[in-house]
């Protein structure tokens, strides 16, 4: 009998054993720039977290296993610079009307499980946007909020320096700090650096950093100034690659890098890529980087002008840099772990034990392939990204070929 209890014990504890994970990711390269891992890793996933990290777990461990032989796995991908602040206002451009776009028909299909609005809304309408996207959207969704009271609205309603309230920007920002990380200036074609000044204010006042669309004044502001006086370590030159009217590109006429971009970003000026539908052309971002100058964090200013054009998604923007030169382990790093630092969320972007399970498994493919700019022109390159399978804590909310699915008998 005592030889009987003994074994119905120890049955138990072994099936209790052979079910300690909800799933397990197996024989995949991990990339996690947080914790330097560069290498074929299995990923235990328990309540919705990471709970183990290790070169072997056995399969018997888990519940569900995902074969990833020959894929990557990431921590979900943190696309720093979209607008999806949608809604039905007519006329009312990114700030609740058509031009922003619900997030989920557009992130985890790209590994994506974190959105930063870049500014979509101010303080006057943040409590729609939270109420009508970010409490409704099974993406991660954050956002710098826009020294504009009424958000991105075009037109007129931006360039009135009576509705850009520092104060009030950041009271605001204070009592939603669990989803706004940054304030934002857009758009702003007067020839004052007050508006830029007030979005610092902001941030400095609600100890976030500001996020600087700068540019389209006539005469230009002087880049040096901004990057170097205006500007705190930490802040965010945004579309880093874009040359149009009224903003100084990073690289000048004789394609040489301006030194006052090197300088300010040694000093901590963050520079992001926010490719968009006009921000991102070849004769910028080609000799910047043969000059040893890298966007810290890629980003896609995903809205209705730019998904159908030469941005396409995260991942296409992110094989763009790949097949300009910069390394895998690169591009992954400015798209996870780069963009949660310096929006202070250092839990996300990394696969740490305990961390909430955003994971993205992708494939890099070979092959001919074509990838365009905002002004038409195109370069080749033989590496494109895809997305097998998308993790959102722990739930699979993408997944391509099935490869977390039985087979058909
Ligand atoms: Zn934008």
């Amino acid at each position: 009998m005592k030889v009987l209890w003994t074994l119905v014990v120890l049955t138990t504890s072994l099936t209790i054993g052979a079910q300690e994970y909800d799933l397990l990711i197996k024989n995949g390269h991990l990339i996690d720039a947080k914790n330097k891992l560069d290498q074929t890793m299995d990923v235990a996933i328990l309540d919705g977290k990471v709970a183990e990290v290790s070169t072997n777990i056995p399969d018997e461990k888990a519940k569900k296993v995902i074969d990833a032989t020959g894929l990557y796995i990431v921590p979900g991908l943190i696309d720093m610079h979209v607008h999806v602040f949608h809604g039905t206002r007519p006329d009312e451009y990114i700030s609740n009307s058509y031009t922003s776009l619900p997030p989920d028909g557009f992130t985890f299909r790209s590994g994506v499980t974190t959105v930063v609005d870049a500014g979509s809304a101010g303080w006057k309408n943040f409590k729609t946007f939270r109420e009508q996207t970010i409490d409704h959207s099974k993406t991660r969704v954050l956002a710098f909020l826009n020294i504009v009271g009424s958000g991105m609205k075009g037109g007129a309603i931006e360039q009135n320096l009576g509705d850009m309230d520092p104060k009030l920007t950041a009271i605001v920002a204070r009592q939603n700090k669990d989803v706004i990380v940054g304030t934002k200036l857009a758009h702003y074609s007067g020839p004052e650096w007050a508006p830029l000044e007030r979005t610092v204010e902001a941030g400095e006042l609600a100890n976030i950093p500001a996020m600087i669309d700068f540019g389209g004044s006539t005469p230009e502001l002087s880049m040096d100034t901004l990057l170097l006086v205006k500007l705190r370590p930490g802040d965010i030159y945004a579309h880093c690659f874009a040359h149009v009217r009224g903003r100084t590109p990073v690289v000048d006429e004789n394609g040489m890098l301006r030194a006052c971009v090197k300088e300010a970003q040694e000093n901590g000026i963050v520079f992001e890529v926010g490719h968009g539908g006009g921000s991102f052309v070849f004769e910028q971002a080609l000799p910047a980087l043969e000059q040893g100058f890298k966007p810290n964090m890629i980003s896609t200013d995903l809205h209705t002008g730019s998904m159908n054009a030469g941005m396409k998604d995260m991942l296409n923007v992110m094989s763009k840099f790949l097949n300009m030169g910069m390394s895998l382990q690169e591009v992954v790093a400015r798209s996870t772990w780069t963009p949660a630092v310096h929006i202070h969320r250092e839990e996300l972007g990394n696969l740490s034990v305990g961390a909430e399970a955003d994971i993205a498994i992708l494939n890099l493919n070979e092959g001919d392939f074509g990838f365009t700019d905002t002004r038409g022109w195109k370069i080749r390159g033989d590496k494109k990204l895809e997305c097998e399978l998308t993790l959102r804590e722990g739930k699979v909310v993408w997944d391509l070929n099935g490869i977390s699915m039985s087979e058909w008998e």
